[in-house]
């Protein structure tokens, strides 16, 4: 059929998409790299404790994020070239920019976290290396509705603080599980070390010694605390027991 219309060809065709390259965040929008972001966890938990602590050092940062050395120093050089970290005589800190930018970022870790835990149902050992897939390209929009459909949740699946929540909990009586008395107590949190770490993850959620639970502590013997989770009894090594906080009840 021939075409009958004589409006400029221009005025029929659709008004052109912009290109896909275009609509990817640029550089400045794009969230920042999973070690990046775990960079940014250990700086600002330690910005954010209460005890008068020393600067993390780059020392302290490569035995604590479990990635290759230098895939630390890479995020840390970013970190320092964008303004975010700063070397002080004893180690490095958070600038005012950095602060904030770690809060993002870790607050979107955490709200994914979560997500994936509460919404999706997978299991919690997994969620902390299946955040770090996506967690760098959550959008505002997106984590102001999560922080909705969540509920605002005070802390992570591993019970680590949510920055900005309104509904943090608090437990100024939390010490380390290599530190607490024999007797019952109420498991607070484990640190972003063993978050990465699958096989001490595994430990503690077959035996259902996790965050947000009451356990007990049985006994201790040769730098090996036994404890009586929710599901059955387990040891646990010195590791493990010096990166997790509970508090006496
Ligand atoms: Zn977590």
């Amino acid at each position: 059929m021939p075409v009958t219309s004589t409006a400029p060809v221009a005025l029929l065709a659709p008004a052109p998409e912009r290109p896909i390259a275009d609509q990817r965040p640029n550089a400045d929008e794009r969230g920042p790299g999973p070690v990046v972001t775990e960079v940014f966890e250990v700086l600002l938990e330690r910005a954010l404790a209460d005890a008068d602590l020393p600067p993390v050092t780059l020392a302290e940062l490569r035995g604590r994020i479990p990635v290759p050395a230098v895939d630390v120093e890479a995020a840390v050089a970013h970190l320092v070239a964008r303004a975010d970290v700063r070397g002080v005589a004893t180690g490095l800190e958070l600038t005012d920019s950095g602060r904030e930018r770690a809060r993002t970022a870790v607050r979107r870790h955490r709200l994914v976290e979560r997500m994936l835990a509460d919404l999706v149902g997978l299991e919690w050992w997994k969620v902390h290396h299946e955040a770090a897939r996506f967690d760098g390209v959550i959008s505002a929009d997106v984590e102001a509705k999560l922080i909705e459909q969540l509920g605002d949740p005070g802390t992570c699946p591993h019970g680590n603080p949510i920055p900005g929540s309104h509904n943090q909990p608090r437990h100024p009586d939390a010490v380390l599980l290599a530190d607490a008395p024999v007797g019952p107590v109420h498991v607070v949190r484990i640190t972003e070390t063993l978050e990465g770490d699958d096989e001490a993850l595994q430990l503690l959620q077959n035996c259902g010694f996790l965050p947000g639970r009451d356990a007990e502590i049985k006994d201790r013997r040769d730098g090996w605390v036994e404890v009586a989770g929710t599901v059955h009894d387990a040891a646990f090594p010195h590791h493990l027991a010096s990166h997790t906080y509970v508090a006496p009840r």
